[in-house]
């Protein structure tokens, strides 16, 4: 039986199931997301041993044990600033700054009594489709869940980002796929009326001076506004999610996977024609007919008759 696991936390915003295939069937990294990904996950390990009670030296050890094993030769560009000191002072700086006032007690009030922390690190897998010889399984970990002043839930999701341009990164939070999955699943497996909202918290990072490491200067956390998510909007992306995995478990049913070139495409979820697709030198999709394809669909074809809106 062949077991396959289906994190959306990978989702792309446009949802191309062949991105999807080389990411998490064929497990391709690229040079970028092998790094920054790496980086993101021990940020999280550290955030986890914290939450289970473990004091701040140990959970910096887990995290930077994880860091220096699985980046090991591979941080060798001098333009990479994400090196394991890099890591640890940004952990230091969240800690200090942001998460030792309330880590002592859990679940806590924060603030004015405005939400209440009920779960954190939250993992699950749900079974999607289950077959004789293949499973396909939805997994993801969901980061922090808060109770609300109105006493509905709130997702929190943690994103450690390099962006300098923080507002537009927090603007794109209601846009973010893995969110509203997240959603979608938390009203599911609490049979909620509702889909719980979400928010990013941005850790922020930026470079290491190398003459004067300022701690303080390493990172700074910002909040995105609350996302809604309204019912109609929902329903839609849960036929497309469903559509994307339709293809996706196609592409695992597909009796001649290991030759690229026949795989089906679907051109209206390339992103690649905007160059905003981080598998576009691997992927040989071909995208010019894809253009011509996507521009079929939007522009009729008619043919030019100038002396048509004249009287
Ligand atoms: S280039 Fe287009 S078709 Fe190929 S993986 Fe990227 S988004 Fe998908």
């Amino acid at each position: 039986m062949r077991t396959v696991y289906f994190d959306p936390s990978l989702l792309t915003s446009t949802f191309c199931p062949r991105a999807m295939f080389y990411r998490q069937v064929e497990n391709t990294q690229t040079k970028f997301d092998s790094i920054a990904a790496i980086y993101g996950n021990s940020g999280h390990r550290f955030l986890r041993k914290l939450y289970e009670g473990e004091g701040f030296n140990p959970a910096l050890a887990y995290a930077s044990e994880y860091y220096q094993e699985n980046t090991e030769g591979k941080i060798l560009d001098a333009k990479e600033f994400r090196t394991c000191q890099h890591l640890q002072l940004v952990c230091l700086n969240y800690y200090q700054n942001h998460l030792s006032k309330y880590l002592h007690q859990m679940p806590v009030k924060i603030g004015e009594g405005e939400k209440r922390i009920l779960g954190t690190e939250l993992n699950f897998a749900l079974p999607y489709k289950v077959t004789d010889d293949l499973q396909v399984i939805l997994c993801g970990t969901i980061d922090k869940v808060v109770k609300k002043a109105d006493r509905q839930l709130e997702i929190i999701d943690y994103k450690f980002t390099a962006t300098w341009d923080s507002r537009m990164y927090l603007q794109k939070a209601a846009h973010i796929p893995q969110l509203r999955f997240y959603s979608m699943m938390l009203k599911k497996f609490l049979g909620l009326s509702y889909y719980p909202s979400s928010r990013l918290e941005g850790i922020f990072l930026s470079r290491l001076q190398k003459k004067d490491p300022k701690l303080e200067k390493i990172c700074y956390v910002e909040q995105s506004d609350s996302s809604i998510y309204l019912e109609e909007d929902m329903k839609i992306f849960e036929e497309m999610l469903h559509r994307t995995m339709a293809k996706w478990i196609g592409y695992l049913d597909h009796q001649d996977v290991g030759n690229r070139q026949s795989w089906p495409m679907d051109w209206m979820q390339c992103s690649g024609y905007w160059g905003d697709c981080s598998y576009m030198d691997l992927c040989n999709a071909d995208r010019d007919q894809g253009l011509y394809e996507l521009l079929k669909t939007k522009f009729e074809e008619e043919p030019y008759e100038p002396l048509k809106f004249q009287n």
